[in-house]
């Protein structure tokens, strides 16, 4: 199995006073932790993020990641350059304390040789909880300072698509922005100001709540969708498009766990306690069954083997998103082995 072009999560904090409606991670809000870098931390992220075959780092969290800035900061630090990193934020700072995050991200980042494109949510449960708006800002900040080490997009859980195209459309006309939209696919929009693109991509609701308007795609339908983007068919891991290989999907928690992004019964080391390393988590995932399985044998196929068979259809029902869908077969004891042909 040829594994290439590896995605790295690090959620850097569970800490969020934003209070989305939708938010999955709400429970540990309050009483949630922060990461911080121990000695063997550093050198694990380090060895990570500066490996050839690593496509993107993305630092988000189970919490807003502004709220820990500072590692951030000091996880960018530790690359030695040619990287793409990224940063998934709902922007909620005051305005002067955004620019002077942007500007010391944009610092670090054109000091190692690196980018980093900053991904802001822009869907109605966020823009309704935030008080400081970042889209038109951002824009404004990148049209007037021209920081060269960053890039901005969106993003956006909006089943009406049209809410967040109008939004960022008035709201960047408020900043003196023109811009338009061009819709691109199932999960894609393209905003267009001035001559510059910025994408804007929406991932699909999972577990919506009675009564929540049509518009969002069925588990089927959202894995068709992300087929036509990368033109091959869905299995776990990082997917690359056709004809490159796929990669490996990493997450570190904010305690430094260490997990195949969506395979969280199966926690691999932490970054704290343990020399992680991509070559040790590829024989990993070549050797384990289960994780063999997911990796390379196309999930609907896998699914097939449950045609009519409880709870799994109703688990089906209701986690219209590939990874929460294996989270929650993973709480049932032994059903997720059963994916795996004998
Ligand atoms: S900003 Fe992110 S982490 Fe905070 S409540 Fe909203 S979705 Fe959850």
């Amino acid at each position: 199995m040829n594994l290439q072009g590896h995605l790295l999560y690090i959620d850097i904090t569970q800490i969020c006073g934003i209070g989305c409606a939708f938010c999955m991670y709400s429970d540990k809000h309050k009483s949630g932790m922060s990461m911080e870098l121990s000695t063997l931390a550093r050198e694990n992220l380090s060895a990570l993020i500066n490996a050839a075959d690593v496509k993107r780092i993305s630092i988000s969290g189970e919490g807003e990641p502004l709220n820990n800035a500072k590692v951030f900061h000091e996880i960018l630090r530790l690359s030695e350059g040619g990287k793409c990193f990224e940063f998934i934020t709902s922007g909620f700072l005051p305005h002067d304390k955004m620019v002077d995050f942007y500007e010391t991200t944009n610092r670090i980042v054109l000091r190692n040789g690196d980018t980093c494109n900053i991904r802001l949510s822009a869907d109605s449960n966020h823009i309704e909880k935030v008080k400081w708006r970042a889209h038109g800002l951002s824009l404004d900040y990148l049209r007037t300072r021209r920081p060269a080490g960053l890039s901005f997009s969106f993003r956006s859980i909006d089943t009406d698509r049209d809410f967040t195209r109008d939004y960022l459309v008035s709201e960047l006309a408020r900043w003196g922005i023109h811009a338009i939209i061009e819709h691109h696919n199932a999960l894609e929009d393209v905003l267009i100001a001035d001559v510059e693109h910025f994408n804007i991509d929406y991932k699909n609701l999972v577990y919506p709540a009675p009564g929540t308007p049509a518009g969002y795609l069925n588990l089927y339908d959202y894995i068709k969708a992300i087929e036509g983007k990368v033109n091959k068919r869905f299995t776990f891991g990082s997917l690359n498009p056709s004809p490159l290989a796929n990669g490996m999907d990493l997450t570190v928690k904010p305690n430094g766990d260490v997990y195949l992004y969506g395979i969280e019964s199966q926690r691999l080391g932490n970054i704290h306690f343990n020399h992680v390393r991509w070559e040790h988590l590829a024989s990993y995932v070549r050797e384990t069954p289960l994780v063999r399985a997911l990796y390379t044998q196309p999930l609907t196929d896998l699914l097939a083997r449950f045609d009519n068979m409880e709870p799994v259809q109703s688990i089906l029902a209701k986690a219209n998103n590939p990874y929460w869908l294996v989270k929650e077969l993973a709480n049932h004891d032994g059903l997720l082995e059963q994916l795996v042909p004998a």
